[in-house]
């Protein structure tokens, strides 16, 4: 079957270099680094070695040129990302709380990638897609919502496969019909991906036994619970959880872990790589990625992450 494809945001992601400041006065910035959740997710399946292909749009201008030609560096398809003259490359400004949380302030709704649209190009990538990775954060753009139903239902039609990582931004919409939507594509789901609540909160159901044994009736083959610097479990109906402990590393930056995460997790599986071996790469994938500044500036290549595995002490469990 097909590449691995992402529908959603492209932006360009600028962050505060101060921690614990709002953005209500001038304070030093970092960036534009190339960013979108979806962006981030397929750019480290391409890395890994992964066939893939992303849907979306982005502005005529530099921000989008500079995001653009590095996902394609990096082996990302990007024929169907439409370059739109009309709206600027969405953005996402972040800055960090002192406890570590991150505050984002989006410029999705007005710019170009919230102007998805059913292109030839798109139509034909969707012709041959082997599997559909659903990103929550992108069901937020309701154009993006609807190529990711229409997405969603062609792949499993052809016996292909579909990941969702529900990535819920308290800024980004959670209505009523998104929330719908999330449901449907949960249960089309063969690989779900939470962190934090999301296990819960994707079941509908509190605990998170009585969640997995909801997700696995619902016909999901596989749970990735993200733990953070906690490490990462893959939980499959009527088997052993396998587990992986965190790799030990000094975390500058966390945005993007989950993506890389997800990237390398599913471009492993689908090159045949066992669960415990795509796990491993998939926590190293996270782990090197907030060694560095910038959303997906540490994914790496398979190489690089085997160089990472290798030099990398892991964390006590
Ligand atoms: P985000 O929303 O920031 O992209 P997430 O909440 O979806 O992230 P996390 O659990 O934060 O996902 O990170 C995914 C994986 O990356 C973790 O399971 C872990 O293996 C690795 N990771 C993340 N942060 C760290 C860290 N500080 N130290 C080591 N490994 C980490």
């Amino acid at each position: 079957l097909g590449p691995t494809i992402c529908v959603g945001e492209i932006l360009v992601e600028i962050m505060a270099t101060t921690v614990g400041r709002g953005f209500l006065q001038p304070q030093p910035l970092e960036g534009p680094f190339p960013s979108g959740a979806p962006a981030i997710f397929i750019d480290q399946c391409a890395r890994m070695g992964g066939t893939a292909a992303l849907i979306g749009s982005v502005g005529d201008d530099d921000f989008g040129r500079m995001t653009l030609a590095r996902l394609a560096r990096d082996g990302v398809d990007v024929r169907a990302v439409a370059v739109l003259p009309d709206h600027p490359t969405g953005t996402a400004f972040v800055r960090y709380r002192a406890d570590g949380a991150r505050d984002f302030v989006y410029n999705i709704a007005r710019s170009a990638a919230a102007c998805i649209a059913r292109t030839p190009a798109v139509e034909e990538v969707l012709a041959r897609a082997g599997h559909l990775h659903v990103m929550g954060s992108a069901l937020s753009i309701p154009a993006a919502a609807e190529v990711i139903v229409a997405a969603a239902t062609a792949v499993k039609a052809r016996g292909g496969s579909l990941s969702v990582d529900p990535n819920l931004r308290k800024e980004l919409a959670q209505d009523a019909a998104t929330a719908r939507t999330f449901a449907a594509l949960v249960a089309m789901a063969d690989l779900l991906l939470p962190s934090g609540d999301e296990l819960e909160r994707a079941a509908g159901v509190a605990g998170e036994a009585a969640a997995l044994e909801r997700l696995f009736a619902l016909g999901v083959r596989e749970v990735a619970l993200k733990r953070g610097a906690g490490g990462a479990s893959v939980v499959a109906a009527g088997a052993a959880p396998v587990n992986a402990p965190a790799f030990a590393v000094d975390e500058v930056d966390p945005t993007g872990a989950g993506d890389c995460f997800g990237g390398a997790y599913v471009a492993c599986r689908r090159l045949g790589l066992p669960v415990a071996e795509a796990l491993t790469y998939a926590c190293a994938a996270g782990a090197r990625n907030v060694t560095r500044r910038g959303p997906m500036e540490g994914a790496g290549t398979r190489s690089e992450l085997d160089t990472f595995i290798a030099n990398t002490p892991r964390r006590p469990c």
